[in-house]
């Protein structure tokens, strides 16, 4: 017997062996299969419920086999997992295609759609009517054979430049190392960093040091190297992948993907890239975007020359620098932190013991939205490790199985992330809860102490666990609108909103309290805190619309007249530009984020999210942190409510209107209250 063909609710981890992996997804493959032929062979007239509904709620088995094992694959992997993965895959996208392509089945999802004003559907069928019938749309269902063709053509190109894109970043990253014999030219660095960087030389039969262009090496360098030459050539060196003119140059390629992806965007008639991808977007379209980004700029470009100002004449003072340059800026930086606020994770790790955050994010919850969480240890496990929970409302109602698996494994990637094991959704009449995960990489305790977060950790754990909400008080009918299954510029919302309580003296005292002497995190610290975190937003959010309109001139136009990235690209940073240009650097060329990634159209959701985050939780300081009419708006039309409707229509039933850019401008001190 197979148990991943066995009806399961909470996952059978300790009977699930890597052989029945594969089995399980061929037989779920092809039960999925029939069920959608059951779809297209049915001889009535298609209606919503035998064919939106029914397309719906097809292949649930194989989504559930699908969710355990790539979460093991994430969180408890080994070799023979990856392998099985990799035969897997190519199987899963083939049936994912299939349907895509699928012309029967699409006959009869447009013809409900095109019926739809007169089937008198709720809010919540309108848009799963909406997206199956998109799923389709948006990869060219509609088009006559030859654009279906062109289309086609165009995707493969796409993904075959995408790729190369990648491996060029990849290939110049690698190129490059800085070579270092001299001990002096390491000044600056802490020790770790030294060692690590000794630690690379050691790994290439080198003596002394390497510094290279991957994060771990490129980011303390800069911040903490001492000599300025070499900040230089490191800065220029990563500033400039892509662009040698050489066999891993990719100004080629920037154009063309630009280029091909405006041409897919008017096969299936829209004016550009961006409007296409905007369209499953809450900011709607490229317009919007544009007023958001601008409006953002107006208002933080005062704040971030002011600070400009302040590193260049802290510079000045330190070092006798003269023209401040983008080497010099973490390095500065840094140094300016250290000096304005003098606080160190050492200092504030004592009051942050594991458990009492977990404690503390627990009681949170609890206050605001009555949740209960039991620990309980008849539930499977994939590991010992895994804490396992089941959550209950005010009244003692069941709403959700929680998994919690902090600490770092062999098996286990790096990050933090929240994953679901079984989505929340409706059948017959029941209300299906759901399975959350929190995953994440804490340092483990040792003999001699227990796991000790940093702040950054703590803000990590609050942020997964707001993840976590938004999908264990899902209450929908249809899994695939149930919970985090929202557009990308509203998911963080939930998360990022709930890392704004770590800032609060309420909800500190929760939890904050040292670790062996019980004493409560002095108000002291959390004022720092609270200032550190605000440090150079004028500079960061200057540097982030940068990206943001670096991405949406590449996507929100025509780009068949543009011949020359970089001067293009000068072109896009005027506005946003307070460092002396380097012409041997180019940011589009190595902007793995919109030329590789999903990113394209997208960078500005990163001040997106975080405008509706700090205009929500503004909204909580007006009455009461832990006031429970405004928890209950946010638990009612946000949290539970998924992706059924458009989250702006979301957004302003909480909150009454949309939100302001002032929200963020205001929290970070660039700004003055209104009062
Ligand atoms: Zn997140």
């Amino acid at each position: 017997m197979n148990p991943l063909l066995t009806p399961f609710d909470t996952a059978p981890f300790t009977k699930i062996k890597n052989e029945h992996f594969k089995p399980a997804f061929l037989q779920a493959i092809d039960d999925a299969k029939a069920e959608i032929d059951a779809i297209t062979a049915n001889e009535e007239a298609p209606t919503f419920e035998n064919t939106i509904e029914a397309l719906e709620f097809a292949g649930q088995q194989l989504d559930r086999i699908s969710s355990v094992f790539f979460n093991l694959n994430s969180a408890e992997t080994n070799e023979e997992i990856q392998k099985i993965a990799q035969e897997v895959s190519p199987l899963l996208s083939e049936f994912s295609n299939d349907i895509t392509l699928n012309e029967a089945l699409f006959e009869r999802i447009k013809s409900v759609y095109e019926q739809k004003d007169n089937l008198n559907l709720s809010v919540e069928q309108d848009t799963l009517l909406d997206k199956k019938y998109k799923s389709f749309s948006r990869n060219g269902a509609n088009l006559p054979p030859d654009k279906k063709k062109r289309l086609r053509e165009i995707d493969s190109e796409l993904s075959k430049l995408k790729l190369k894109f990648g491996e060029n970043v990849l290939a110049e990253t690698n190129k490059f190392e800085m070579h270092l014999t001299d001990e002096k030219d390491l000044e600056g660095l802490p020790e770790g960093e030294k060692e690590a960087a000794s630690a690379l030389a050691h790994a290439k039969n080198k003596e002394g040091w390497l510094v290279t262009l991957d994060y771990p090496s490129y980011i303390p360098f800069m911040k903490y190297a001492k000599d300025r030459n070499l900040r230089k050539k490191l800065s220029l060196a990563f500033g400039s992948k892509g662009f040698h003119g050489d066999k891993f140059d990719n100004q080629e390629h920037v154009l063309n993907i630009a280029n091909l992806r405006f041409e897919r965007a008017q096969l299936l008639g829209f004016k550009t890239h961006a409007h296409y991808v905007l369209e499953e977007r809450m900011a709607q379209t490229p317009e919007k975007v544009y007023d958001f980004l601008n409006e953002l700029l107006e208002k933080a470009k005062p704040a971030a020359k002011r600070e400009f100002e302040q590193l260049e004449n802290f510079a000045k003072e330190l070092d006798g620098v003269e023209c401040l340059q983008k080497w010099d800026s973490s390095y500065y930086s840094e140094k300016l932190k250290q000096k304005l606020f003098d606080l160190d994770d050492e200092k504030l790790k004592p009051y942050f013991k594991l458990e009492n955050v977990i404690s503390g994010v627990f009681k949170v919850a609890e206050k605001l939205f009555g949740l209960q969480f039991e620990e309980v240890d008849d539930i499977e496990k994939y590991h010992e490790e895994v804490k396992t929970y089941r959550v209950y409302d005010t009244d003692k109602k069941f709403i959700s199985i929680f998994y919690a698996d902090f600490h770092p494994r062999k098996g286990k990637r790096g990050g933090a992330w929240m994953t679901s094991y079984k989505p929340q959704y409706r059948l017959n009449g029941a209300n299906v809860r759901p399975h959350i995960s929190n995953v994440c990489n804490f340092t483990r305790s040792t003999p001699s102490k227990p796991s000790l977060l940093t702040f950054n950790e703590v803000t990590t754990l609050f942020h997964e666990f707001g993840h976590g909400l938004h999908g264990m008080l899902a209450d929908t009918t249809y899994p695939s609108l149930s919970g985090t299954s929202v557009y990308w510029d509203f998911v963080e919302l939930p998360s990022q909103i709930m890392e704004n309580w770590c800032y609060e003296k309420e909800a500190l005292e929760l939890f904050a309290t040292h670790y062996e002497t019980g004493e409560p995190i002095p108000m002291k610290l959390v004022q720092k805190i609270k200032e550190s975190a605000t440090f150079q937003e004028g500079l960061q959010t200057l540097r982030q619309l940068s990206f943001g309109l670096l991405d949406m001139s590449w996507h929100g136009i025509d780009p068949s007249g543009i011949e020359n990235v970089k001067a293009h690209e000068t072109e896009a940073f005027k506005g946003t530009q307070l460092y002396p240009d380097t012409p041997e650097t180019c940011m589009s060329t190595a902007f793995s984020h919109i030329f590789q990634g999903g990113y394209s159209s997208g960078y500005y959701s990163y001040k997106w999210a975080e405008v509706l985050d700090a205009d929500a939780f503004a909204y909580f300081k007006e009455k009461g942190i832990f006031d429970r009419d405004i928890a209950l708006k946010f638990k009612e039309n946000i949290l539970s409510k998924g992706g059924t409707e458009n989250p702006m229509v979301l957004y302003k039933r909480f909150r009454g209107a949309e939100p302001r850019v002032e929200a963020l401008l205001e929290r970070a001190g660039l700004i003055k209250k209104a009062s």
